[in-house]
C-alpha cells in the first residue's frame, strides 16, 4: 500500500477513491475503522470512510487516530486525511483536531491544507475558498444544518480550530509550479507554521501542489489534492503503469435497484426506466409496515429476477414524502422507509441478485450496515462520482453502486448494468 487515507464521510471516501483509481491507483475503501487483523487489501491505497465530521471531537480524533495506527500497520508510505470541498466543520472541528492528531502522530509537523476542487467550482484565492462565483460564506453553506460555514477565510477559519499556526501559499506562488510551491511550504515549516492553507483555481495548481508535498508524510485536504498523487509514486519508481486499476472482478447474477431517494434526479431517473425495466412502487403512506412492505416487494421481484434488472423505489415527490412525515413525524419516517429497503437488498442478495444499485446517501448506509459491507474496491465510473464498486463482508461478493440522490445521467437505472454486460 502507497496512500493511506482517513475520510471524514462515506460519500467523500468515494469520491477520493474515485480521483485515485482515475490516477492508475487500485484503490479500496474500508468502512469504518478497520479491525486489527482485517486483511490488508492488495491494492495502492486504502481510504477509511468514517462518519466523523460531525461526530464529538474526542471521538472523532480517537477514531482518525485509530485508522492512522492501521494504516501504518498495513505499511502506507503517505496519508491524506480527506474532508469536504467547502471545509465543513464547527468553530471546535472536527478539520483542526483530527489534523493536529495526526501531524503529532506521525510526528511531521507540517502538513498541507487545500480543499479545492476547481472542476466542482471550490477554488481558493488568497486563503478565501470560492464556491462558483461567490464566497464560501454567500454560497448557501452558511445555512448549513450542522457546519454553517459563516467565514471564507480558510485561515482564519483553520486557526480557530488548532493551537497551531496557519500560513498561505499565494496563488502566485503556486502559479510558478512545483518547486517555488515546495520552496514556500518549506519555509512556512521552519518558521514554526503548522499549516498552510495553499491557493488552487485550476487543476494544473492542484498538480503543481501534489507534486510539491511529493515528500509530505501528510497531505489535507479535498479529493482534487489527490489528482496528482499517482502520478507522485510512479515517478519515484513505487507505482506500475496500470491500465487496469478500475477493473473488478466479474460477477454474475440477478440484477437489482432500490431507490430511497427522493432528490429530482432520481425521480427523473426513475421516470426513465420505468420505460425500460420493471418497476415497484413502495407505499409506505398505505403500509407503514417494514416488514409486510418488505414482503410483498420481495415477492414482487421473485420470478422477475434473472430477467431484466427490477427496480424498487420508495421514492416520491415533495408532497407524499411531506404526508408520510405529518403521519409519522420527519425522522420516523426516514428511518421506516431505510429500515424497508434495507431489509429489501438483504432479501434480494439472499435471492441471488450479485449487481445492486442503491440510490441515495442515507439509504446506502442503510443498505451497507445491512448487508455487512466492509470494504468496496472501487471500479470504473458509470457517471461523475458514482462508480461500481465490488463489496466484500459477512456476505457474498457483490458488485454495488451507490448513489447519492442528485448524481447521475437520466438513463442512470439502465446505463449502469449496461456498462457491466459490455
Ligand atoms: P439523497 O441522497 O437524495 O439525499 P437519502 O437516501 O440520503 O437520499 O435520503 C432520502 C430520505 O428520504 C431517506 O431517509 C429515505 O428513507 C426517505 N424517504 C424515501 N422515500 C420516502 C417517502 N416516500 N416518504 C418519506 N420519506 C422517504
Amino acid at each position: 500500500m502507497l496512500l493511506g487515507a482517513i475520510a471524514d464521510d462515506f460519500t467523500g471516501a468515494t469520491d477520493l477513491c474515485s480521483m485515485l483509481v482515475r490516477g492508475g491507483m487500485r484503490t479500496v475503501q474500508v468502512i469504518g475503522v478497520p479491525q486489527a487483523g482485517q486483511p490488508v487489501p492488495d491494492v495502492d491505497a486504502v481510504v477509511v470512510a468514517l462518519k466523523s465530521r460531525t461526530a464529538p471531537v474526542k471521538q472523532a480524533v480517537d477514531e482518525s487516530l485509530a485508522a492512522l495506527a492501521w494504516l501504518r500497520d498495513a505499511g502506507a508510505r503517505q496519508f491524506f486525511f480527506k474532508y469536504c470541498s467547502t471545509f465543513d466543520s464547527t468553530e471546535q472541528g472536527n478539520i483542526g483536531p483530527v489534523a493536529d492528531a495526526l501531524v503529532a502522530a506521525l510526528g511531521c509537523g507540517f502538513a498541507l491544507a487545500c480543499p479545492a476542487f476547481p472542476t466542482n467550482g471550490r477554488t481558493i484565492y488568497q486563503g478565501h475558498l470560492f464556491v462558483g462565483s461567490v464566497l464560501l460564506n454567500e454560497s448557501g453553506m452558511e445555512n448549513h444544518p450542522l457546519t454553517p460555514m459563516t467565514d471564507a477565510n480558510l485561515v482564519r477559519v483553520l486557526s480557530r480550530q488548532t493551537d497551531g499556526t496557519v500560513g498561505l501559499v499565494p496563488f502566485v506562488t503556486v502559479d510558478q509550479g512545483a518547486a517555488a510551491t515546495r520552496d514556500a511550504m518549506t519555509r512556512l515549516k521552519e518558521q514554526g507554521r503548522r499549516y498552510a492553507i495553499v491557493d488552487a483555481i485550476t487543476d494544473a495548481h492542484l498538480f503543481a501542489i501534489g507534486e510539491a508535498a511529493a515528500g509530505h508524510a501528510l497531505l489535507t485536504g479535498g479529493s482534487g489534492i489527490a489528482i496528482g498523487l499517482g502520478a507522485n509514486f510512479r515517478k519515484a519508481g513505487l507505482l506500475p503503469e496500470r491500465a487496469d486499476s478500475a477493473a473488478l472482478p466479474n460477477i454474475d447474477g440477478p440484477r437489482a435497484v432500490v431507490a430511497g431517494s427522493c432528490s429530482r434526479a432520481t425521480l427523473a431517473q426513475l421516470g426513465f426506466a420505468r420505460d425500460h425495466l420493471p418497476v415497484l412502487d413502495l407505499d409506505p403512506l398505505a403500509t407503514p409496515d417494514a416488514a409486510t412492505m418488505s414482503a410483498t416487494a420481495l415477492s414482487w421481484a421473485g420470478d422477475k429476477l434473472g430477467d431484466k434488472p427490477v427496480v424498487i423505489a420508495a421514492s416520491a415527490p415533495p408532497e407524499k414524502v411531506a404526508a408520510l412525515q405529518a403521519k409519522l413525524g420527519r425522522e420516523q419516517a426516514g428511518a421506516l422507509v431505510e429500515e424497508t429497503l434495507a431489509r429489501i437488498a438483504e432479501g434480494l442478495v439472499a435471492r441471488g441478485v450479485r449487481q445492486l444499485v442503491v440510490a441515495g446517501g442515507e439509504t446506502s448506509g442503510a443498505v451497507v450496515g445491512r448487508l455487512g459491507v466492509r470494504s468496496l474496491r472501487i471500479g470504473a465510473e458509470i457517471d461523475p462520482g458514482v462508480p461500481w464498486t465490488c463489496a466484500a463482508g459477512s456476505g457474498p461478493d457483490l458488485l454495488l453502486a451507490l448513489k447519492s440522490g442528485n448524481f447521475g445521467a437520466t438513463d442512470f437505472f439502465v446505463k449502469a448494468f449496461r456498462i457491466l454486460a459490455d
